[in-house]
Formats: structure tokens, sequence, C-alpha cells
């Protein structure tokens, strides 16, 4: 930090005011982790000043052969880790690998067929008259998601983000006696609405899906199934997950973030069967520009820390703190969407403490509790407000909390909640975000949190 004060000291001091934050507070979000000290080295060197458009072997730049070393062994870490077929980990982020899967499969069931009808091999010799109706036949594509409220990702066909403009998009919920995904329902959907892609995998449903049945869908109505498994990657590496839970062995490619339960850097990676390969390994120049090697070095080092034994028992502890702070808030009479949770996460409906998720958030940021409002199915409060918290352990779990600190916890969120009441806007008026935590109550679970 002292060679970075020299230069720019905020930068300084918002990076050593972070690490405090960070290990001060509760980190419960549950797309957060922290990196090992290894992977934050991969990250930080010279690696980071190098282009290597292309792929291995094959790049537009020269002098990529340590380059090369870094993709080829992150590549084959994730092959052997997750027993794909084909891995590619040069998306950016996990929005970039979405986009990178939408146009692999896009090229391989809409533009190849069209090349082939025209007789050409690449899109530049179609004539002008086949390459408007190839835009337009690209452009006409459905996609079958899993709705935001359920748990659903904005990537997955909505219309704030990019894959909402390019699909028309459906969406199937999920139960509402239940909560969970009526696959029933969603075979009904694909049938009626014959989606060229139907998409599995969420930021916010506690539960497992069952990808063997979402493939038997998909091939049903000749739809590719894609998994966006970004959220529970850490859970699917360290075989917590496997069987019908497992989405490698179902679907035709998988997309995932490298930096949440996986606990590497911030990034992406696609995994896919032989048919997409080639598609996929054309991510940079369609959907992405040059490669970061130095996150790539720190997914192949993220990557050959999962494979590990300890990283099995990592995930399985993830699961069993989940639980055990589910359990805790349930006894305390918290209200929990679905009743419990099967994976990493919890929603609580805060609505049962006769609060927003919006006033719920700030007043456990107040004790040095961090979480994120998430909306709940059908939520009255909308996206902004929403009446749920979204609580997740793979953050906890690495520093080493355990199911016994998991129970205290969840006294210290349900006392933080139940504590915390609606407050009045500057008008006056009731307000969804304004609330008033009971005085001395932060402090308290704040100097307990630091402890944990
Ligand atoms: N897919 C899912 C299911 C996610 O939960 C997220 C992030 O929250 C993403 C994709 C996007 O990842 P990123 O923020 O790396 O673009």
């Amino acid at each position: 930090l002292d060679v970075i004060r020299g230069i720019e000291p905020r930068i300084a001091d918002a990076i050593g005011a972070e690490l405090h934050d960070q290990r001060a507070s509760l980190k419960l979000i549950a797309s957060e982790n922290y990196a090992s000290p290894a992977v934050l080295l991969a990250m930080g060197n010279w690696l980071s000043d190098k282009y290597a458009e292309g792929t291995v072997g094959r790049r537009f730049y020269a002098g990529c052969r340590n380059v090369d070393t870094v993709e080829s062994l992150a590549a084959e870490h994730a092959r052997e880790l997750f027993g794909a077929r084909h891995a590619y980990v040069q998306p950016h982020s996990g929005i970039d690998a979405n986009l990178v899967a939408f146009w692999a499969v896009l090229a391989q069931r809409v533009e190849a067929p069209a090349l082939e009808r025209a007789g050409v091999r690449q899109v530049n010799d179609l004539s002008e008259a086949d390459w408007s109706a190839l835009r337009r036949e690209l452009g006409g594509q459905r996609m079958l998601g899993m709705s935001l409220d359920a748990g659903g990702h904005l990537t997955h066909g909505f219309r704030p983000n990019i894959s909402g403009k390019m699909f028309e998009q459906r969406s199937y919920g999920t139960d509402p006696e239940t909560g969970l995904v009526d696959y029933d329902a969603v075979r009904a959907a694909a049938r009626e609405f014959r989606p060229l892609i139907l998409i599995a995998g969420y930021s916010a449903y506690p539960r497992l899906i069952n990808f063997r049945l979402m493939r038997e869908i998909a091939d049903e109505v000749g739809a590719t199934l894609m998994v966006d498994m970004a959220h529970f990657a850490g859970l699917v590496a360290g075989k917590v997950l496997t069987g019908d839970f497992d989405p490698v062995p179902h679907a035709q490619i998988v997309t995932t973030t490298t930096h949440k339960s996986l606990r590497g850097p911030r990034g992406g990676m696609v995994l896919c069967d032989d048919s997409l390969a080639e598609q996929v390994d054309r991510g940079c120049p369609m959907v992405l520009g040059g490669p970061l090697p130095h996150v790539m070095a720190a997914k192949a080092v993220a990557l050959a820390e999962a494979r590990q034994p300890a990283f099995r028992d990592y995930a399985q502890r993830v699961v069993d703190n989940a639980r055990a702070l589910a359990e805790g808030l349930l006894r305390r009479g918290a209200r929990l969407v679905t009743g419990g949770t099967d994976n990493h996460l919890a929603l609580i409906d805060v609505s049962g403490y006769g609060l927003t998720g919006r006033q719920a958030e700030a007043a456990l940021l107040d004790a040095g509790i961090v979480t994120n409002r998430n909306a709940v199915p059908r939520d009255p409060n909308g996206a902004w407000y929403t009446s749920g918290i979204r609580i997740g352990t793979p953050a906890l779990t690495t520093r080493g909390l355990g199911t016994a600190e998991m129970d205290e916890v969840a006294g210290l969120i349900d006392t933080v909640l139940g504590r915390t009441t609606p407050g009045t806007g500057k008008n006056g008026k009731p307000s969804k975000a304004a609330y008033v935590l009971e005085e001395g109550v932060a402090k308290q679970v704040e100097e307990r949190a630091a402890d944990l």
C-alpha cells in the first residue's frame, strides 16, 4: 500500500479501509467470498500488461507464450475439476460468459444452418439479402428462464439487460404454495413457447434444481439447455451437488462466475460439450476484447485450489452453515422463502418483521452485518425496496465460522430486525426506506459480530 500511497494516497486509504470493513463486519452477501492470497497475487502482476486476443496457439499478437501457458492450465483445471469436455476461461465476468454462451448457441443453431443454406463458409460471404435475413432470424429467437422474483438473473432474458433485447423472453416461476420450481409448469411453458434456449440457474433461489429433468424438457422441445451456475459453482466443484444436481453432465453449455462460491478472482467461464467448443472459443473477438491474462492466472490458481480435498470440505461446510443459519432464523420466528435452504443461501421475508428489504438491509449494515435486499416471489414492494434479505454463507465459511457461530449470527440478525421499525420520510409520511433501529442495538451487535 505504501507504493500506491506515494502516488494516490486516497486510493491506498480506500483499499486499507476495505480490508478493515471486510474483516470487521459479517459478510453475508451470498455472491461474495474471500479469495486466497495466492489468487490475489496471481492477479497483481505483469501478466496484466499483455495483449493476447485469440485463443491458445492462435493469437492475433506476438509474444503470447506465457499467456498460452496460463490459459491452457486454467482450462485444463476447469475441465478436470468439473468433468467438462471443453472450458473457455476468457470471459471477464458472469455477464460476459452468458453473452459468449448465447452467441455460441445462436451461431450453432441459427447462423451455421443459414450459411449452409446459402452455400458459403462465413458471414462475410453472404449476399446482402441473406445477411439481412440472417440478422432478422438471429434477433427473433426465444429464451425461457426463471423469473427474477423467483430468483432468476437479469442476464436470463430480462428487458433491462442486453439478453432481453436480443431474445424474446418468457419466464417460469415457482409454485405459490411451496416456493419450489414446478417442473410440470416449466414443461408446459416450454411446449407452448418453444424456446431456442432453456436456461436454468439463479441468484436467489435457496433450493436445488434437477438438471436431468431440465434437459429432458429441453430435448422434448428442441431447445439447448444452458445452465448458469454462477452462484453454486463452488458446490459443484466441491462435489456437494452431484448426479441430477450437477449441471455439467446434463447441459450442453454451462456458464459461471469464478468469484462467488468458487472463491476465485472476479471473472467468468464457459464449459460446454464438443458440439459448441469451436463457437465458444470465438468469444474473443465476437463478444470479448483481449483476455485478461492476470485474471486467467488467478482462475488457474483458484481452480487448482478447488481440486484439493480441503475444498470439498469447504463446500460441505458452506451448505451445513447455510442450513444452520436458516434453522436458527426459523427457530426465532423468521419467515424464509421455501421454508429453508438446500444450498449456500437463504431468503428472509422481512415483511414478517414489518419491514421492507431496503429498511432491513440498512439496519443490518448499521450493526456490521452486510447483506443485500432481494425481491421475494410476487413481491409487493418491487425490485427496488423489496421484501427480502438474501443471505449466504460462502464468505463466513472461508473465515472459518461453523454451525454454532451460524446460530449466533441468526440471533444477531433476528435481534436487529426485531428491534427495527419503519420510519417516516422527510415529509412525515411512512417511507419504505426510512427506519428506526433501537438505540444501542447496533453497537451491541457490531461488537459481537466483530468477535466472531
Ligand atoms: N449469473 C448469475 C446467476 C449471477 O448471480 C450473476 C451475478 O450476480 C451473474 C451471472 C453476473 O456476474 P458478473 O457480476 O460477474 O457479471
